[in-house]
């Protein structure tokens, strides 16, 4: 009997290699190719410095005003809204002062491993060199911004994170094509890139079969139970029978764990990115402007643009027009950019209201594992979420309380 990993995303990937590792028979399960979903066209940083609840204040008080504006960060389709209600609830009471606080621990209890761990892997399946030495300058106009932006700053102050500030001619140095309006910048060194997330799903896939790791394609529907978990049933009418099964499908989790009776408030916030392979310019740091809501980093051989939310669920078409927005955006801030052989590209983060993973056994059905709900720091999380839940399906002692990340907390 083997465990069964529902989903190929860097999340299930990195559990089911781990699991191997450990001694597991591992069968790893996924409807599509392994990292065709967020994990393929994410903006590939290791973001430490970016476990801030989206539930704090300095963000939701904005949230009116981005939903009248059709190129704000934040969009909710109209006819998505009712379907939102319950979420967007939760989403509000995730930003009391204590939950705030308590919410800003848990990220940062990931955050403080999540460098460390993805080095560790990398390296163990020989890929160190797919880790950007480089980390991430957030951008600023002038002082204003900077203050905007200070809540961020004073969180990574609390728990320790390392950064530095930079003036005009120091941002130049470091990257001469950086508009000259941008008067102020601070440098996440800590916050490091991929040369592809692609490629880091790839390569693990490839380790964990090489360790004697098996891959299946098939789309999951359904759970066969006793007292337990006993066997994951697929479209086609097969089943695999299971001792233990991880839930890990990204977006589509909620759809899975609704099956077991366990129903979890997970939504999606859609992203895009461009993927310029022809920018006419080059960049060492990935960069954020916090004031323009985009993300520029060099990744999969060329440029890649990215971010806005928008909220419209699992099956609506993709408005490419959210990606165009920000390259105009990333033009302001890199003048020299040129949109050459550009792709655009969608895909769902799986969106808890609170911001936290989920990383739990169930609570209702012995055998059965979740870890969804990665948000914006999937990529990020992954090897630590890999180490966590081999901990969980092991019985090992995990390095931290994984009690505030179960399933059952709403
Ligand atoms: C625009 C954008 C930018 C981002 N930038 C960053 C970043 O810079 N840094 C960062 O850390 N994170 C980033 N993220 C978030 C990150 O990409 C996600 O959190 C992460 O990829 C989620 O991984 P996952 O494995 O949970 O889900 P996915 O990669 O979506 O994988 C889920 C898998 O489950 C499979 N599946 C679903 N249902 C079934 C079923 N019923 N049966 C079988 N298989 C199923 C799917 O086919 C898919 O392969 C970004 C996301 C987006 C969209």
């Amino acid at each position: 009997m083997s465990t069964v990993v529902v989903g190929a995303g860097i999340i299930g990937v990195s559990i089911a290699h781990e699991l191997r590792k450990r001694g597991r028979e591992v069968t790893l399960v996924d409807k599509g190719e392994p990292g065709m979903g967020a994990s393929f066209g994410n903006m590939a940083s290791i973001a430490v410095t970016e476990f801030m609840p989206a539930s704090r204040p300095s963000v939701w008080k904005q949230i009116p005003g981005w939903m009248l504006d059709p190129e704000g960060p934040v969009r909710v389709r109209p006819g998505y809204m009712p379907r939102l209600v319950p979420w967007f609830l939760r989403f509000i009471a995730a930003s009391r002062p204590r939950t705030l606080r308590a919410l800003e621990e848990q990220g940062a209890a990931l955050c403080k491993l999540a460098l460390g761990d993805t080095q560790a892997l990398l390296s163990e399946i020989g890929a160190g060199d797919q880790l950007t030495e480089t980390g991430c300058l957030s951008l600023y106009t002038d002082e204003a911004e900077f203050k905007a932006d200070r809540d961020h700053i004073e969180i990574l102050d609390r728990f320790g994170f390392g950064y530095e500030v930079l003036g005009h001619n120091a941002i130049r140095d470091l990257e001469p094509e950086i508009t000259t309006r941008i008067g102020k910048a601070v440098l996440f060194p800590d916050n490091r890139s991929l040369k592809s997330p692609h490629r880091y799903v790839t390569l693990l896939a490839e380790r964990f079969q090489a360790l004697g790791g098996r891959i299946e394609r098939g789309d999951v529907i359904g759970f066969d139970r006793s007292d337990r978990i006993t066997g994951v049933r697929l479209k086609d009418g097969q089943v695999i029978p299971a001792s233990e099964i991880v839930l890990c499908a990204g977006a589509w989790t909620g759809i899975l764990a609704a099956l077991l009776g366990e129903p979890i408030p997970l939504e999606t916030e859609r992203g895009y990115h461009t993927q310029i392979m022809d920018p006419g310019l080059s960049l060492r740091h990935s960069i954020i402007w916090p004031a323009r809501a985009f993300m520029v980093t060099p990744t999969a051989g060329g440029i890649r643009v990215g971010g806005t939310v928008e909220m419209a669920g699992l099956h609506a078409a993709p408005d490419y027009r959210r990606s165009k927005v920000t390259v105009r955006r990333a033009r302001e801030a890199l003048p020299n950019l040129r949109v050459e052989q550009a792709t655009e590209w969608m895909g769902h983060r799986p969106a808890l209201p609170d911001t936290v993973p989920i990383l739990s056994r169930s609570a209702r059905t012995p055998g059965v594992f979740y870890a969804t709900g990665h948000g914006h720091l999937g990529v990020t999380y992954a090897a630590t979420t890999g180490r966590l839940i081999g901990d969980l399906v092991t019985g090992a002692r995990p390095p931290i309380d994984l009690h505030p990340y179960r399933v059952n907390r709403f």
